[in-house]
């Protein structure tokens, strides 16, 4: 059968992904299916999206349920389940403060770099210190946000107001914070940059400068937080006591694939201003859509399975199965890899392409993600050399293996 799909996207859609040749008609947990049939092992979820794999019974019935009662009022009402969730995202962080839903991840962003203006329009500050290989979203303030030129080339001017440091420097953050500087934003693991891991002295240090300083702590936890690391807060899994943020983003994760986003703000007194999470108060930000019910309701519904499976668990416990198993393939095309409970990292070797002999012109992570995606398993490239593994949290070890079993014959052969 000819797709008439390419064709369609050619004519209507823009072009502004590099999509692969691969046409989705539906999924099921781990797995989907091709408009062909062909079946296809997904661990790339969607990148970081459908946390309980496809088509899950309890999200679809949440879903279907809440779209019957009802799909949506603005932001000039109050519905349950928005209330519910925020409730329930504070008490799974357990931390004291209060939550503002939106669509996506980078408009999350945009709320912390709005609410980091606020806090700092009183005194004059703004600047906003973030890190380089960093991604924070593709709106004008997350792409200047982020620490990658190849976000921003012909969209000058960018947002001023932020500076980005090297990874993992505290000596590079306390040389950069000035009068001007008002916040450090930071994915304690950074995703899109490759899977790179912020240290605990780092975490820790960026505590103390904030404190020092009196700048928020703002954490992107969009593609590592609500159980990807195998603890609702992603920092946690790196440094489990002591550095406590200002200010959380989250999105992917949160309703498996349910458009919601939602950053956190904690409940600290400022000065006369009253506690930061009132800071941003009736008129200053808002969305027609964000926070709606049924987004809502998907998000509930992720919660209970992850809660009532003990899914945080299963994360930590098959995220090291599978980081010792591709660890054990000792394949000389593998310079690393990087895990933190179900978002893994496998870094090719600088040769990649030399030692495979491949003539594909594109980057070493594209070329492989193509090879495995022929080969029957879908991962997500993440800057140039490396390839991210992020299946579904309730992934079994069976579907680990069976993965494994596609990548081995491809990383032997040579
Ligand atoms: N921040 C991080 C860490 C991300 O990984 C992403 C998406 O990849 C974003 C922000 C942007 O999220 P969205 O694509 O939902 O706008």
């Amino acid at each position: 059968m000819n797709s008439d799909l390419p064709s369609l996207y050619e004519h209507y859609i823009l072009p502004t992904y590099g999509r692969f040749d691969l046409s989705i008609d539906r999924g099921a947990g781990s797995r989907v299916w091709t408009e062909e049939g062909r079946e296809l092992i997904d661990f790339g979820a969607g990148i970081a999206v459908c946390s309980l794999g496809h088509a899950n019974p309890r999200v679809t019935q949440a879903v279907t349920t809440q779209a019957a009662k009802l799909v949506h009022t603005s932001n000039l009402y109050r519905t349950r389940p928005q209330a519910e969730l925020a409730a329930r995202l504070v008490r799974n962080i357990d931390l004291d403060g209060k939550i503002f839903f939106c669509n996506s991840g980078a408009e999350a962003n945009e709320g912390l770099i709005k609410l980091a203006r606020k806090f700092g329009s009183a005194t004059g500050r703004y600047e906003i210190l973030t890190f380089r290989n960093s991604f924070h979203g593709r709106t004008m303030a997350g792409i200047s946000a982020t620490g990658q030129e190849k976000v921003k080339v012909g969209f000058a001017p960018l947002l001023e107001g932020f500076q980005h440091l090297p990874h993992n420097d505290l000596e590079a953050v306390r040389a950069a914070v000035g009068p001007k500087t008002v916040a450090i934003l930071l994915e304690p693991i950074q995703g899109e940059g490759g899977i790179h891991l912020a240290t605990p002295a780092f975490l820790r240090g960026l505590r103390e400068i904030c404190d020092e300083h009196g700048l928020l702590l703002l954490f992107d936890e969009i593609q590592c937080g609500l159980g990807r690391t195998g603890d609702w807060r992603g920092w946690k899994s790196i440094v489990p006591v002591g550095v406590e943020p200002d200010g959380i983003s989250w999105a992917k994760g949160i309703a498996n694939g349910f458009p919601l986003g939602a950053f956190w703000v904690r409940n600290r007194e400022l000065d006369e201003r009253g506690p930061l999470c009132n800071l941003l108060g009736p008129g200053t930000h808002g969305t027609t859509y964000g926070g709606n019910p049924v987004a809502c309701a998907a998000a509930l519904a992720v919660l209970d399975e992850i809660e009532e499976k003990q899914l945080l668990a299963h994360t930590r416990e098959l995220g090291t199965y599978f980081a010792e198993a591709l660890c054990s393939l000792q394949s000389p095309l593998v310079a690393e890899v990087r895990a933190l409970g179900l978002m893994i990292g496998l870094e090719l070797a600088a040769d990649f392409k030399e030692q495979l002999g491949l003539s594909d012109s594109r980057v070493p992570s594209l070329a492989l993600t193509s090879i495995l995606m022929d080969a029957g398993l879908l991962v997500i490239p993440a800057g140039e050399r490396t390839i991210r593994f992020l299946p579904p949290l309730n992934v079994s070890r069976e579907e680990i293996d069976a993965a494994v079993a596609i990548l081995r014959p491809v990383l032997a052969q040579k």
